[in-house]
């Protein structure tokens, strides 16, 4: 249980004059940390973490509603063309299940994903724009349909989001979700949590 994935930010307390920067301090180092640096210009500052996840990997939309909510996470879906054979996860469904918890960014999906040559995001610049506004709020998942990560234009996307604000993003595994959905199902039914 102890690899379950959280949605809480990282905080970061800076001062100018000293230039130094304490990390998600308890209370009492916070305190302390205060107190040295009196009367100097501190500023707080909040990471909420990225998220990616391939929904393929699960059955319903709502598993995918549980895993925003159990994370605090906002949807950014980032298919180019959000229309599936498999009506559960159509942008209108997506919608309906997960109201404005669920964001179409197409800036951030392939406009080249019939081609072959290879990912091209329909507007970088206005997509990363996008994200980072959404991870300035909350958690953010974005999603794709692929199973293989490796394979799906969310990699480039994350990686991309990585590069530019220093950071470092999650994916969601097939099993990093079942364990996200198995917590939020012993929550709902605490007498599961003993078997
Ligand atoms: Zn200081
Ligand atoms: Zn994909």
């Amino acid at each position: 249980m102890s690899s379950i994935l959280s949605g809480t930010p990282i905080v970061y307390f800076e001062c100018r004059q000293c230039k130094c920067v304490l990390q998600n301090p308890t209370p009492d180092v916070l305190d302390e940390w205060k107190k040295e640096h009196q009367g100097h210009t501190v500023t707080e500052t909040r990471k909420y973490p990225l998220f990616d996840l391939g929904y393929n990997d699960l059955k319903k939309a709502g598993e995918l509603a549980q895993i925003a909510n159990e994370l605090g996470a906002v949807i950014a879906d980032i298919r180019f063309m959000p229309h599936t054979r498999n009506p559960e996860f159509s942008l209108k469904h997506l919608q309906e299940v997960l109201g404005d918890k669920y964001i179409h960014v197409g800036e951030l999906g392939n406009a080249n994903y019939k081609g072959t040559g290879g990912i091209q995001l329909a507007n970088t610049e206005a997509g990363m724009r996008i994200l980072h506004g959404l991870l300035a709020n909350s958690a953010v998942i974005i999603i794709c349909a692929c199973w293989k990560r490796s394979e799906c234009h969310r990699v480039y996307v994350a990686k991309e989001y990585e590069k530019r604000y220093n950071v470092d993003s999650t994916p969601i595994t097939r099993t990093s979700a079942r364990d996200l959905l198995s917590s939020v199902e012993e929550k709902n039914n605490p007498q599961l949590a003993l078997w």
